[in-house]
Parts: C-alpha cells; structure tokens; sequence
C-alpha cells in the first residue's frame, strides 16, 4: 500500500542490472591509455628543452626542490601539452584535512594587449597559488581573518588533466601550507616523513658500504575495499546520505555465513564499472592490478602496484574519487564507509609498505649473500623497533568514528596494534636471540665467518590474516588503516617511527664500530638487543582470540577502542617531541592535527545521532504505528492480541531508549571538546546502538509492505 519506495527501487534495480550497460568501454589496450592524461616522463621528455628536462628529472629524483629559474619553462611546456589535449582551466590539486581532495578551477583564458583571447600559464601559478582557503578545518592554525593559504607544486607526483563531461582540467598535485608555513594538508607531513626517513636510511646503507644511492623511498600499495550498491536504494536511506553507513538494520536471513561472494565470478554490471573505472585510472597513470569480490556481499577489493608513498597516497585518492564517479555512470553508489552494515565484514585499506633504495632494491626484501641479510635484518628490526614504540601514534593515525566500527568494536578485531612475522622469521629471530648460529634444522647456513647465520628465504607459511601489522615476504603490510580516509598520516608516522628506529640502530652499529667490532658481529649483537627489546609487539596467533586482549594487557600493549583514546597519544610529550623531531609536525601543527581530529569525530557522531532520531520519528516509528492500527483492526483474537502486547513493548523500548540518547547527548553537551568526545564514546555511541536494536526488531515484526527503508536483504544481494 505505501510501499511505493522500496517497490519502486527494487524495479530501478531490476531493469538497470538486465538494461544493456551504458557506454562500454571494452578494448582498450593499456599500453596506449595508460598515463595518457599525465605529464610523464615521455611528455616531459618531448615538450622540455633537454636541460630544463634533466634539471626537473633530478629534482624529482632526489626529491627535492624546484629551481624557479626553470618554473616558467616547465609551466610553457605543461600549458602546450594541456592545451594540445583541449583542457581550458588548471588548478592546485591539493588534500586538505577533510580526507578528500580540494581543487578551484581557473581558466588559462586571459587578453592580450589587443583585447584578443589567449590562453596563459606561468611558472609563478605553477609553482603557487592562493586558494581563499578560509573554510578548510585548520584546527587554530589559521585564523579567518589572515585566511591566506597557500598551494605550492609538489614535483614528485606527476601533473595530470582530469575529463569531466564538458571539458577538461589540468591538476598540478600541491601541498597545502598556512602564510606562516604551517601544513594544512596530508601530503607536507608524509613528504616531510619521507626525507627523514630517506636520510636515516641511507646513513644505514652507507655503513653496509653503499655509495652510490642517494635516496630511500617509502613503497605503498594500498589494497581498496569498498561496496558497491545500487542508487535507487540509497536513495531511499537517509542514513547512508548522511553518514555513509547505515544506522538501523536488521541482519538478512543469509549474509556472509556461506562465503559464496569472496573470490566468486564478478556480476556482469559489476565488472562493467570496474572497467570503466580501471580504464580512467590507467589514463591518470594509476597502476590498477587487482579486483575481485570481498567477503561481504556487495563488497569488493581493487589493489595497485606499489609505488613511492607520496605519487600511491595521491593515486590512492584518485582511486576513491573516480570510483565514487564511475558508480554513479552505473546507476551504483560506491561506499567507502569503514563499516556500512552491521553483521557483515567491514572495509579497510591495507598499507603494504616497504623501503627501496634507488637502484631500485627492495631493503625488505631477503638477500641472497650474506650481506645483504645482515642488512635486511637491520631494516626488519627497524619496522619492529618503530612500531612498538610509536603504537599509540600509530593508532591515532587511524582514528576515527567510522574506524571505531572496525577496530576494538564488537565483529571487528581489536584496537591493538602488534606485528605479525611467520613462522620462518620468528625461527630465525629466536635463533639470534639464543645465540644459536642457525635456526631450526633444514635450514640453509650461510658462514659468515665469525658467526653464522640463517639463510633468510621468502617466507611461505600461511598468512595470519587477523594481524593488523603483518610481514608478508618483502613488505609489511598495515590492515588496520581505514578505507574511507587518507593514508597520508598512518604512512608519515610509520614512515618517522622507522627512521627513528634507524637512527638508533646506527648508532649502536658505529658505536660498535669504533670499539673495533666486525659489521657482521655488530650486526648480529645489535639484531639481538632490538629482538628482546621488542618481543612485547611480536603476536602470531589469533587477533580476533579474547585471550589475546587479556594477553596485550600483560605486555603493557596500549588498547584503545576509542577514537578519543587514541587521539590523546598525539598530545602525549613524548609524542608531540617525537613528531618535531622528525620534522612531521611542529609541536603546535600536532596540536591543531588535534583538534581537526577531535572536532570531526564529534562532528561525525552529532550527524549520526541527527540522522538516527529522524529515522526514527519520520520511519521506523510510523511504520510501527502502521503495523500497531493493523493488529488493532484485527479484532480481539489471541494471536493478534499477543503480537499487539509484544509491539506495544518494543514501541515503548524505542521511545525509552531515544530519550536515553537525548540525554547522554545533552549531558555532553556542556564540556570542552575532549570530555565531550570522550562522552560521545562512552555513552552516546553505546546508545545509538541501544536505539538500534529496538528499531531493528520493529523491522522484523512490522509487514513487508509498512517499512519504507530498503532491506539488508536488497541492497546487499540485489545489483
Ligand atoms: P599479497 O598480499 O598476496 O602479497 P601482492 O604481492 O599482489 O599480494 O601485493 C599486494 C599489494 O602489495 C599490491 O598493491 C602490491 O603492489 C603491494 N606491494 C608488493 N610489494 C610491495 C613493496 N615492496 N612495497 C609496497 N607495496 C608492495
Ligand atoms: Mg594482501
């Protein structure tokens, strides 16, 4: 009877997934679109005069800055090569502290002397710009008044031009700065992480003898989950436009239980958006390698190749935005929401993460002399090292209310933070730390002629897939990011947090040295002391395992459930001087970081707790009335009068538990941002859950025809 919208987007549904798809884009060969839309090496090559070429190769190279006598050149050649590929206006592509991307557009149309049109793109709006940049969170950092803030070019993520249906803009990526220098983005401190973690590395490199590398470079490949649904029934659920998520919602009588989505064969319109999408990218230069199906329905996975960690964070955004677009095209609406449905797995966006010297070697990766393990032993002990000291950093990178679903909540694994080796590196480990020359029998020996050591080999074991901080062969991979945010910060912390730990281990090796001990030994003893050191961080069993919660409180590992929790390390003295000192954040940028943090949480919370108590009052609550007139008019028969009482009861529930909610939002209402953030976990979010659960059991009893919000059971199984 008023069941018109479901009805409705169940028909939307049903012609879009048997209507022949829209615009295929089948065929293309990937050599000839790949990077077609950047201002790669091949189109520098051919639009710059040969030093100019040469002098902007190095500057990219070494990652460092751009000599302005080159600006104006470079921004000639990049003006030709747009405007051969018909794009009017450019911008400063930039990633300011919403998580998303920021752009404003300018036209290149400006006059000349004669008043004719012409197109005009010099190095100075290259190299700056000044965006009116007064509504971006700064967390103090920029008062209104002094509103100026500035977008400067970052050479080492290449230009790109973006087609929107009408035209198309050239985007130059930039960093997001306040007048006084202060960052106001993602990209300053993960490029700012990246030098020193370069110039720690390569001090280690030179004690193993190595002259010739004159940079260490981050690798990330961020592997993207995300759902995928269709438009119409987001259309009809307030929850998921207003938060990303849904907030009430009974779990479907089949949902994950089988398996039968991970892996399984890719639906027809599915794939079709996957390839627009992967088509899109390539053109922007994205290595798009993977793609399949997760393990909750209408979930799904896409996975680059590695590269440096600035050009893959960048990517890694373009990756979110053109997703979000390309399903829009397919009728779909991608969700990259942590946790869109309760009872279902969540998203995240797992950080595989290396280093790499720049002839191009792996530092993760194990040799095969002798050397090269001892080396490989230094860097691996290093990734221990950083992450058990900087765990609470590390957690608070990747705070927020929607990670709070996945990490420390009930289905989710737990908000501590540990590492994961394998079998094979715990052996040889153990063995170091013995004193034993060797690990386990079978074992390949290398005679390093002191000691001896293990052959270090690829590990093969099975992978643990409950750890959030795993080594899987030649990198590291962090699970526990989110897959709705940035991966800037969580990859600059790791990024500091290992090239402190270098720093520390070079030197014990130099002090080692000079007391005239071998490398080899050095190395070995060094190895040694950060093994013990460290054992605290090691896990390999059960993530998921209640055990290992009580396990992790004996250690003295910090858990922290809440995104409140875990923002406070970011204040911690400790952590505050850690982060200057290695040039992340000035002691007051933390401390705006802070606060854009805090404040958004609070934000996001008060937008759910919004989006709740209307769900309620304009859906559910009618819907209940509806199903409450029904039993009513059906006369005094037992069976109907019983189910009336047990409606009656949940009717009563809810309203009950809303006004729980109001209270616990009032109570907070009054304190500073921090106590209130902290009430907003402990009470309000509890009572969310509270109002969800009444709500939940009033879809399940009230008729099909009565409820006006599409089910679990059609958005996660109809496409
Ligand atoms: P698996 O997780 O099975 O090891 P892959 O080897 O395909 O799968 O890698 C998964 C992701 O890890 C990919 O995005 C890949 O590019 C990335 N990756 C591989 N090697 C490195 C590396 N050295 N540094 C950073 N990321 C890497
Ligand atoms: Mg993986």
């Amino acid at each position: 009877m008023r069941s018109e919208g479901r009805l409705w987007a169940i028909q939307q549904v049903t012609a879009r997934s048997i209507r022949s798809l829209p615009e295929m884009v089948g065929g293309v060969k990937v050599r000839e679109v790949f990077g077609s839309n950047t201002f790669d090496i091949s189109a520098m090559k051919q639009k710059l005069p040969k030093p100019i070429f040469q002098s902007l190769q190095e500057t990219i190279r070494r990652g460092s800055r751009l000599d302005p006598s080159i600006a104006n050149e470079v921004a000639h050649a990049v003006k030709e090569w747009a405007l051969e590929r018909g794009a009017t206006h450019f911008c400063h592509w930039f990633q300011p502290q919403t998580g998303l991307t920021a752009e404003k557009h300018d036209a290149f149309l400006t006059f000349d002397d004669e008043g004719q049109p012409m197109e005009r793109f010099s190095g100075a709006q290259l190299i700056q710009s000044e965006p009116d940049a007064s509504s971006f969170p700064s967390g103090g950092m920029r008062t209104t008044f002094e509103a100026r803030g500035y977008t400067a070019w970052d050479p080492s993520s290449p230009i790109f031009i973006v087609e929107g249906p009408n035209g198309k803009t050239l985007c130059v990526p930039s960093v997001f700065i306040s007048y006084h220098g202060d960052a106001l983005d993602n990209k300053t401190p993960l490029l700012r992480s990246m030098e020193f973690l370069s110039e720690r590395a390569l001090a280690v490199l030179r004690l193993f003898g190595d002259k010739g590398s004159v940079r260490v470079v981050p690798t990330v490949g961020p592997e993207q989950e995300y759902f995928l649904i269709d438009r119409a029934f987001y259309a009809l659920r307030p929850d998921l436009v207003a938060a990303g998520r849904t907030l009430v919602g009974a779990k479907p009588p089949k949902g994950q239980e089988l398996e039968d989505h991970y892996f399984g064969s890719i639906k027809d319109r599915i794939l079709a958006f996957m390839q627009e999408s992967e088509t899109e990218l390539y053109k922007l230069g994205v290595p798009i390698k993977t793609r399949h199906n997760e393990v909750a329905p209408s979930q799904y996975e896409t996975a680059p190749i590695f590269e440096e960690a600035n050009v893959a964070s960048d990517h890694n955004q373009l990756v979110m935005e053109t997703m979000q677009r390309v399903a829009r095209r397919h009728g779909l609406v991608c969700l990259l929401h942590e946790k869109p449905f309760a009872g279902v797995n969540g998203s995240g966006k797992h950080c595989n993460w290396s280093m790499m010297d720049s002839e191009g070697r792996n530092l993760l990766e194990p040799g095969a002399t002798p050397e090269r393990n001892l080396q490989f032993l230094v860097f691996l002990v290093a990734v221990l090292k950083g992450v058990s000291r900087r765990a609470g950093l590390l957690r608070a990178a990747i705070a927020s209310a929607g990670n709070d679903h996945r990490l420390g909540a009930n289905e989710a694994p737990p908000a501590i933070i540990s590492v994961f080796l394998g079998d094979q590196l715990t052996r040889v480990l153990d063995g170091i730390e013995k004193g034993e020359a060797g690990g386990e029998a079978g074992m390949e020996r290398i005679s390093l002629g002191v000691r001896r050591l293990p052959e270090v080999a690829r590990d093969n074991t099975d992978r643990n897939r409950t750890s959030p901080f795993a080594f899987t062969g030649n990198k590291f991979e962090f699970r526990a990011v989110s897959s709705a945010a940035s991966i800037s910060l969580p990859v600059a912390f790791l990024n500091a947090a290992v090239g402190e730990a270098l720093e520390e281990l070079e030197n014990a090796l130099k002090a080692r040295a000079s007391r005239g001990q071998a490398l080899a030994e050095a190395v070995v003893d060094v190895v040694r002391e950060a093994v013990v050191a460290t054992k605290g961080i090691r896990f390999e069993g059960n993530n998921y395992a209640p055990e290992w919660v009580e396990e992790a409180r004996r250690r003295g590992l910090p858990n922290l459930r809440t995104s409140p929790e875990a923002l406070d390390e970011l204040v911690r003295p400790e952590a505050r001087e850690f982060l200057a000192r290695t040039k992340v954040f000035s002691e007051a940028e933390t401390e705006a970081r802070y606060h854009v943090k805090l404040e958004r949480y609070i934000k996001d919370i008060e937008i759910e707790v919004e989006a709740l108590r209307n769900l309620a009052a304009t859906h559910v609550q009618p819907a209940a009335y509806r199903q409450h007139a029904l039993l009513a008019a059906a006369g005094g028969g037992r069976g109907a009068k019983a189910l009336l009482d047990r409606l009656d009861a949940t009717i009563e529930e809810l309203e009950a538990r809303l006004n729980d909610l109001a209270g616990a939002v009032e109570r907070a209402a009054g304190d500073g941002l921090q106590a209130r953030s902290r009430s907003y976990a402990q009470a309000v979010v509890p009572a969310m859950a509270a109002v969800r659960d009444a709500c939940d059991r009033l879809e399940e009893t009230v008729a099909d025809d009565f409820w006006t919000l599409p089910k679990y059971r059609e958005m996660l199984f109809l496409v």
